[in-house]
């Protein structure tokens, strides 16, 4: 170990500092790269986060696959980053049943916001985000910024936006390799989630600091879901980028016009 070497409890002290306390309930989503060199790696940063809601907290990270294999949570790696693709591997963390967009949580609330993730919309009513955002769960961000802040498309579902019915079908690999197909709800473009940075900055909702050389940024699920949910209450669009090679944010466009005609023909009636 270097001196330089960022240390656990350099980490646990700096998300502290912030605000986080023993008993809370927080979402990260991380960056390892960004924090320089850690000492013990993706798995210092994983029990960090851990340590720093311990005890009677739970942690929680996104450990999506999109979908790139048939789904085991028992072997199916992570592709949301290396802190959680170590997080979910620690022997007492728990990880959700979805095929394409599981979470994985560490601490006694785990179990409970994770059961079930298999029979609700990926990231909808019911779902491990949409649980965190009632329980009104921290939401850090450690060396990313809202694009990665998978809490906004919490607002998207509870302001039931227009462009929420697209669905892929997803694999699960059961017992004896057995893999079965499954139909899921398939969440949107994240490019533009940056947007609601300002108001939230506004509204004094944003704690910031650093761990190593990670920017920390720390707000609140209900904060966040709040000021998206705003914004989509002025412009069904507003969380959507204007890059002209996305696709997705295309499809939600064109089922925002579709819906609106809907409605416009509806009251002509
Ligand atoms: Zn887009």
């Amino acid at each position: 170990m270097r001196m330089t070497d960022v240390k656990q409890h350099d980490i646990v002290a700096a998300i502290r500092s912030l605000g986080v306390a023993p008993g809370d309930l927080l979402i990260a989503h991380t960056s390892l790269s960004s924090f320089g060199h850690v000492a013990g790696g993706a798995k210092t940063v994983a029990e960090a986060l851990i340590e720093s809601v311990s005890p009677e907290g739970t942690a929680f990270v996104p450990t999506f696959n999109y979908g790139s294999l048939p789904y085991d949570p028992n072997t199916t790696p992570s592709l949301t980053g290396a802190v959680t693709d170590a997080f979910w591997r620690l022997p007492g963390a728990v990880r959700s049943a979805h095929p394409t967009h599981a979470f994985a949580g560490f601490g006694p609330a785990a179990a409970e916001v994770l059961e079930g993730h298999d029979k609700v919309p990926t990231l909808g009513r019911g779902s491990p985000l949409w649980r965190l955002w009632e329980r009104n769960a921290w939401v850090l961000l450690a060396g990313c910024d809202h694009r990665a802040n998978s809490m906004i498309h919490v607002a998207e579902e509870a302001a039931e936006a227009p462009y929420l019915d697209r669905t892929r079908v997803a694999h699960v690999l059961g017992s004896g390799n057995k893999v079965t197909d499954v139909t899921v709800r398939r969440p949107g473009c994240s490019s533009a989630f940056n947007i609601v940075d300002g108001p939230l900055r506004r509204a004094n909702n944003v704690r910031e600091g650093k761990a190593g050389r990670s920017r920390l940024t720390l707000v609140r699920s209900a904060a966040v879901v709040a000021v998206a949910m705003e914004l989509l209450r002025r412009d069904s669009a507003a969380l959507l980028c204007i890059r002209p090679d996305c696709d997705r944010c295309a499809w939600a466009r064109q089922r925002i016009s579709e819906r609106n005609s809907e409605r416009s023909s509806s009251r002509s009636d």
